[in-house]
This record gives structure tokens, sequence and C-alpha cells, in this order.
């Protein structure tokens, strides 16, 4: 597989994440190690999930995003499909998303998305190399995209019942977000302009 033409944040099947052990008190989940805890705590005071392994063996497109890279190309608006900036134009940032399943009555406003914006080039190409967006998507212009959470794992408090929650959306203002091993960053897609749809492609 051309790595070059892979998307950046494609997850590789030879990548993934540590099962550094997490302890949960009062004030909220931390890895046990001091070390790993301090380089895995982002500015907004998230822990996020510590990513390992390399860019070996076959794209996974189905899976999740690559953590580490999905934040950083969320992060500073960069192409999820290069790594460059995204494109802008007087309609906003351009995004390219899978369709909804109630994509016909969606006005593809206050979406919380977890793929990151991209360039005109890596918007065209992305549909063909990836599976989800095969199915169908959409093309949006974006004027506001506030970053607003992290999906990741919710660890019960000390205390209460039950088993961690995976991909729970946590906002960043939420009393959970000590509680949460962030895997994505999330942003909130308003004042959009869709641009095209796609149906599935053959
Ligand atoms: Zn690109």
């Amino acid at each position: 597989m051309d790595r070059s033409v892979t998307p950046y944040v494609t997850r590789w099947t030879g990548e993934g994440t540590s099962a550094a052990d997490v302890t949960v008190t009062a004030s909220g989940a931390t890895y046990v190690d001091p070390i790993k805890d301090a380089l895995a705590r982002d500015l907004d005071g998230a822990l996020w999930t510590l990513c390992q392994g390399e860019a070996s063996g076959k794209p996974e497109y189905a899976a999740e995003l690559h953590p580490e890279r999905q934040k950083s190309t969320m992060d500073g608006l960069l192409c999820a499909g290069c790594n460059k900036p995204a494109d802008r134009n007087g309609d906003g940032m351009l995004w390219v998303l899978p369709l909804l399943d109630d994509a016909e009555e969606s006005n593809w406003e206050g979406i919380q998305a977890a793929i990151p914006p991209m360039c005109a080039v890596c918007a065209d190409r992305a549909p063909l190399l990836c599976p989800v967006l095969r199915e169908g998507h959409v093309k949006l212009r974006v004027r506001e995209a506030e970053p607003i959470g992290v999906r990741g794992t919710l660890y019960p408090r000390p205390g209460e019942p039950g088993e961690p929650q995976e991909d729970v959306l946590v906002l960043y203002d939420s009393p959970d977000l000590p509680f949460v091993v962030a895997r994505q960053a999330v942003r909130e897609l308003r004042r959009t302009t869709v641009v095209a749809f796609a149906a599935a492609l053959p």
C-alpha cells in the first residue's frame, strides 16, 4: 500500500494504543506512571490514550482514526489526508463527512465532528480511498468549528458501579472530563454550507 496516498489520520494495523494502567480517584483518572500521565495530558486537562506501534501493515479505514494524528490535525485544522493546512474560502473551511442515517433531514448544522477538515485535493481523493466515505458523503463549508470536547473511555467514579464506557462524548465543561481517557478531539461545525452530496459509489 502506498503510504503517500493513505490518509494521514488513518490507523495502520501495526498501530495500537497502550494498555497503560489507569487509576481512578475522586479527582479523576490518571495513569499510574506519573511520566506517562504528564505526557498524555493536553492543555485542556484531558488525559489522552497513549499510542504505540508504527504505520506498517494495512490501513484500517473502518477503524477509529489514529488518536495522536487525529488530535494534531483537528487541533491545528490541518488536512486529515495530508497534514497540510485545510482548504478555506469565503464560505469557510472544507469538511468531508460520511452521510448520516437521517441525511435527508439533516441541515448539517451543529454536527459534532471527529473527522478533521481537508484540503481540496484530499477532499476529492479521500472518497476513492476510504470505504466509509465511498458509501456516501457530504462536502461542507464550515465557518465555525469550535473545539467542544473529546470522545473516549469514561471511567466510573470511585464507588460507582459499572464498567468503563467506550466512545463517549465528553464536553470540555463537563464534570465528567477528569474521568475520561480521550481518543478523539471533537469540534462542533456551525454556519455550514452544503457544497455537494455524493451517493454511494459503485
Ligand atoms: Zn490534504
